[in-house]
């Protein structure tokens, strides 16, 4: 039987079959094809970072790619996830909240993704439930295969027909043997039945473990993880060996022999000192080749292209590794043990860093535990303070204490999202009179409710998905130091995720005191940038937005970069000039919404 009719007996949606793939309208076999990454042995091996890597290198030939994260729990977002159990909630421009490896691709790949390229269980269940509801699968009874796995398969094929993308890249959350994703990797055998040989390329990720009290690598627990996944139906035809040093020729030719993969497909993607230069490791193992030629499409490499992005990309790597003022930032906050949880704040200095050539080191404060009395001497060797976002009371009398500090005595300070709020507060009480200024998150009978909740938001109960959420327009003051840095633009687009905001009837008082609002919403009293004038502080910049989410290592963020170029400037470095030849902004956005937001 050819693939076209196989394809069609398959979706045949009467309830005489037994199978399930509803195909999208469009939807063409053979038009895109997959590669799809699967993690052994444990998680976190940062299968998000092999993902976006490989799919940059093939993006940079010419390919056209669209990566998708699949996410076993049951959450319909990561909205509602704590940071510290899961790293933070990245944001989308159109507002999704998702895993921060969402955010790995937008800047490895230096594209904007949207609410397609994200789902989770709680996605998958939903749909099958509300279909089984307005009667879409009368006459049967709803099983996991085929109808939960064919709407796995139609959310992969539904992305591949609204983006056109020659490649989808499929990262399956999680661990090959948890209960969560198996029917994940149940969807992706049938898959690569249905879309024929040629058309599934299977990555598996693994771990070899180097046991300090034998001194040496072993392979066992990658073994025996990679018959799982054999066990699974699913062949792998690429391995991507994490390890602390490179992998052995011993332990590959042992993965190799026990899997049927050649020598050449088991490559070792050994830690390195940044995630920057992954695309050029696996270019180096050939990966990318070897993945063309499995799914048969080499023709689409374009070696002129490579080279050119090549070209830019090895030259970021370079700045990186030549970076050589030393600047100490502090970042103020709750999570400060777990870096995942500020995963996009340390990308964003690091590209800030990498621009003016400075070699950042990040200390963490917990916020809890600075006060009014020793928050000078925490603080005397740091050369800049980051607030960022947070929620709720703990470490709020820090996080006010650490910003009186850094602003009475001219240290460059960058407040992100709750890091506005409490610059407010902060000024409302020590500037501006008004004793007990506070948040309504915190404090409902503060005398001064300066940050109170959205007017729109009053309404809205619950917990889940009802922030202000995603990219809205900011428009700027001309001439303040926020539009300087975007270059005298005078409407930029940021991505938000808050509930609480300025209230529109303090703003008078605080201007009069001296604060300005450089960034305002063009449609509400919404207050999204503040700083504070040149003449009074060298930098003194809070935004209601989340500017560390379009932060790209190409394209550092405005606000990140004067912040890191201020602090250089405190820690003595005067002047510092980007270290790249390469005009700002060159490669921004092949797929930025900037140009949506204009014609909006
Ligand atoms: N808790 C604040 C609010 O909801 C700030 C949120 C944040 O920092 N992301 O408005």
């Amino acid at each position: 039987m050819d693939g076209e009719r196989l394809l069609s007996s398959l979706s045949d949606s009467s309830d005489e079959t037994e199978f399930y793939t509803p195909l999208p309208a469009g939807y063409e076999r053979g038009q895109c094809k997959y590669v799809v990454v699967f993690g052994t042995v444990m998680s976190g091996l940062g299968k998000g970072i092999f993902s976006s890597s490989l799919a940059k290198v093939l993006k940079d030939k010419g390919v056209t790619v669209a990566p998708i994260k699949l996410e076993g729990y049951l959450n319909r977002d990561s909205g509602t996830l704590n940071p510290f159990r899961h790293g933070e909630v990245f944001v989308l421009d159109d507002g999704m909240e998702c895993d921060m490896d969402l955010g790995t691709y937008e800047r490895m790949l230096n594209q904007d993704v949207t609410r397609l390229n994200f789902c989770t269980s709680g996605q998958i269940f939903s749909r099958v439930l509300d279909k089984e509801r307005r009667g879409g699968y009368l006459g049967r009874d709803v099983q996991m295969i085929p109808h939960v796995t064919g709407e796995v398969k139609s959310r992969l094929r539904e992305l591949a027909v609204t983006t056109r993308a020659d490649m989808i890249f499929v990262e399956i959350g999680g661990t090959v043997g948890d209960v969560e994703n198996a029917y994940f990797i149940e969807a992706i055998r049938e898959l690569a039945f249905e879309e024929g040989p040629g058309s599934v390329c299977n990555v598996a990720l693994t771990y070899i473990v180097e046991p300090a009290m034998l001194g040496e690598q072993k392979s066992k627990p990658a073994q025996l993880n990679l018959k799982a996944l054999m066990a699974a139906g699913i062949h792998p035809h690429v391995i991507a060996c994490r390890a602390r040093h490179p992998a052995t020729k011993k332990v590959r030719e042992k993965l190799a022999m026990y899997s049927n993969v050649p020598m050449e497909r088991v490559f070792s993607m050994h830690d390195c000192e940044s995630v920057y230069l992954i695309p050029e490791m696996l270019r180096g193992a050939g990966i990318d080749t070897a993945v063309l030629d499995l799914l048969g499409v080499g023709d689409k490499a374009d070696e002129n292209r490579e080279e050119s992005h090549r070209a830019v990309w090895n030259d970021y790597i370079a700045r990186f590794r030549a970076t050589k003022n030393p600047v100490t930032i502090g970042v103020t906050g709750k999570y400060t043990s777990l870096r995942d949880s500020y995963a996009s704040i340390i990308q964003a200095i690091e590209h800030a860093g990498v621009h003016y050539g400075a070699k950042v080191r990040l200390e963490w404060f917990d916020s809890s535990i600075l006060t009014e009395e020793n928050v000078a001497d925490r603080l005397k060797h740091i050369h800049g303070v980051i607030v960022p976002g947070g929620f709720g009371v703990r470490g709020v009398d820090g996080k006010l204490a650490c910003i009186r500090y850094v602003r009475e005595n001219k240290i460059p300070y960058l407040g992100l999202c709750y890091g506005l709020q409490m610059a407010v507060i902060e000024y409302a009480r020590n500037v501006c009179g008004m004793e007990d200024a506070g948040s309504t998150e915190i404090d409902t009978d503060s005398p001064y409710p300066v940050i109170d909740i959205l007017p729109e938001q009053k309404k809205i109960e619950g917990l889940g998905g009802n922030m202000r959420l995603g990219g809205h327009e900011v428009v700027l003051t001309p001439r303040s130091v926020v539009s300087e840095l975007y270059g005298g633009a005078k409407t930029i687009r940021l991505r938000f995720r808050h509930r609480y905001e300025v209230d529109p009837a303090y703003i008078e008082r605080l201007e009069a005191g001296g604060l300005i609002f450089s960034g305002r919403s063009p449609s509400h009293p919404i207050m999204q940038v503040l700083e504070l004038p040149r003449a009074t502080h060298p930098f003194f910049v809070g935004t209601q937005a989340h500017p560390e989410l379009t932060s790209r290592p190409l394209d550092p963020e405005p606000m990140f970069a004067g912040f890191v170029h201020a602090a250089l400037a405190h820690s003595g470095v005067r002047d510092a000039q980007p270290t790249s030849s390469l005009p700002r902004g060159i490669h921004h956005a092949e797929n930025h919404f900037n140009e949506t937001a204009a014609a909006e």
